[in-house]
């Protein structure tokens, strides 16, 4: 029945078929039943743009450029599917990070932690966070415990990378760039290309930035191996 239903929608007319697609919920998504409930505890109903068409792809591996402005739902965008690929990946702290997600401040490691704290509150998976300014002994002790879910601030990962023994990131699944734009503006690219060269090569790469611009381009290109699939929410849509 279903499946009849899916053939006559795919056959009405381009825009019936947005319509439609806008009104989806977070239930009618691929999203495992841990995820659901931690959505439903929040409140949550409807994904914004960005969420719908960027959780699918992402679910199924695939590199992604993502482009919308500020306040459009890019956290849970890419909050959902590295949760949902830990627990699929069976994660366990001995495993280490599975997902890594860089952010060009502080303050916005600190508001993506929140977001981790709610999503992954279903599931057994870790996560943990590390930035600059804070005891560097205690963030090792941490990581070697094992984090599954890791955020960081560029400058502070890098360190880690570097010096901290029993930092596990070869089964490093997804390496996800939040605000990727402001994390060019802070003066972070020399950072980067040395974080990427620890970090295992096959692996998921995916970009979030509000704003589309050269340097982004070239980030892309250090960070991607192949061309990635370019989602970009804008007001005219
Ligand atoms: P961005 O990173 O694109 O600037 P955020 O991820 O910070 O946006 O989200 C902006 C606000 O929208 C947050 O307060 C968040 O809780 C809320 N939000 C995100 N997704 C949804 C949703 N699907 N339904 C309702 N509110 C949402
Ligand atoms: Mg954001």
């Amino acid at each position: 029945k279903n499946q009849n239903k899916k053939k006559t929608k795919n056959k009405k007319k381009k825009k019936a078929n947005t319509k439609t697609e806008k009104e989806i919920t977070f239930k009618q998504m691929p999203i495992i039943s841990q995820i659901q409930l931690s959505l439903e505890q929040q409140g949550f109903v409807k994904p914004t743009e960005i969420q719908r068409r960027s959780i699918p792809p992402f679910l199924d591996g695939k590199d992604i450029l993502g482009n919308a402005k500020t306040g459009s739902g890019k956290t849970l965008a890419f909050m959902i599917p590295c949760a949902q690929l830990l627990h699929k990946g069976k994660f366990q702290p001995r495993n280490g990070v599975g997902a890594l997600i860089i952010a060009p401040t502080r303050e916005l490691v600190l508001q993506i932690m929140k977001v981790a704290e709610y999503i992954m509150a279903n599931q057994p998976q870790t996560f943990g966070h590390v930035i600059g300014g804070t005891d560097k002994s205690e963030e090792a002790r941490k990581l070697r415990n094992g984090v599954n879910l890791l955020v960081a601030t560029p400058g502070r990962l890098l360190d880690h990378l570097q010096n901290t023994r029993g930092f596990v990131i070869r089964n490093l699944q997804c390496f996800v760039i939040d605000e990727a734009d402001r994390v060019l503006e802070n003066g972070f690219e020399e950072e980067l290309t040395q974080i990427v060269k620890y970090l295992p090569k096959k692996r998921q790469t995916v970009l979030f930035s509000a704003t589309q611009t050269r340097r982004i381009k070239d980030l892309a290109k250090l960070s991607f191996k192949e061309k990635p699939m370019y989602i970009g929410v804008h007001d005219d849509q």
